[in-house]
């Protein structure tokens, strides 16, 4: 039951598109301070998932390779500037400090090249407004951008994360499962699809609430797709009013209320 969407697979390269870059990066704990294992599940753990959480690292496709006593790593990002100091956070920054102190010499990192078959991230300098937007599948970042309907590397929104996306980063953990559920097609199939498809689903109030609190945030509008596989949401399930759209939006969308914020979507 996989679908398009806007971050759905395979995807042309779009306007306002930027590549996904695999690195090759090379660290080198200081064996009198700690040892190869250590290190990996420490140091160097901390800061790949510190990373992660703020949209630089594509979730946890990385892996480690040890060679002789030095550590390789390899790993996917969004952009190819995504690893560079100015996009970390305080959290990033803390964790490359613990990195360094347990290292004979600084990390290298290299861009191998682009990531074939895995969506490009938004590269827009101003995007209009943003979707909160994920499914069974997803591994990269909750919010699509509304102009070019690219996913949008979380480091790139405006505004403060001190909390590292805390809230929306749940609310995507919960969203996959109760899609996984509703894709399985099994025991959680009706209660999965109710929590992605209505408007009054526990899913559907936090992630409306994840979508006011980012737009405070980042001074944008946030909207909230509800998936419908079986009927359509003929009037916008808020407000009442009509709400289809003469042209699908992105190819996609077919209904959108400005009003309430919300996108939906035709069987
Ligand atoms: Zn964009
Ligand atoms: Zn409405």
């Amino acid at each position: 039951m996989s679908r398009a969407g806007p971050s759905g697979g395979l995807r042309v390269r779009e306007k306002g598109g930027a590549f996904v870059f695999t690195f090759e990066a090379e660290f080198f704990p200081d064996l009198t301070k700690t040892s190869v294992s250590e290190f990996c599940g420490e140091e160097l753990s901390v800061l790949l998932h510190t990373l992660r959480r703020n949209g630089q690292l594509i979730e946890q496709l990385w892996n480690l390779v040890e060679q002789n006593g030095a550590i390789k790593l390899y790993c996917i990002a969004p952009e190819e500037d995504a690893l560079e100091p100015r996009h970390f956070n305080r959290y990033g920054l803390e964790a490359l400090s613990a990195v360094l102190q347990k290292s004979v010499r600084p990390p290298v990192f290299r861009v191998i090249g682009k990531t074939v078959g895995l969506s490009d991230a938004c590269a827009c300098e101003n995007s209009e407004y943003y979707v909160l937007f994920s499914n069974f599948a997803a591994e990269y970042s909750p919010v699509s951008c509304g102009d070019c309907n690219l996913p949008v590397p979380l480091y790139k929104l405006p505004g403060e994360n001190e909390d590292e996306f805390y809230a929306l980063r749940q609310w995507q953990g919960e969203y996959k499962a109760c899609d996984s559920l509703f894709v399985l097609s099994g025991v959680g199939e009706k209660f999965g699809y109710r929590e992605i498809s209505e408007v009054d689903s526990s899913l559907t109030r936090d992630g409306c609430d994840v979508c006011r609190e980012m737009s405070q945030k980042c001074n944008r509008p946030f909207y909230y797709f509800l998936h419908r596989h079986i009927s359509p949401l003929e009037t916008c399930p808020r407000c009442g009013q009509e709400w289809g759209l003469d042209e699908k939006l992105h190819g996609f969308y077919a209904f959108k209320c400005d009003h309430c914020r919300l996108l939906s979507d035709s069987p």
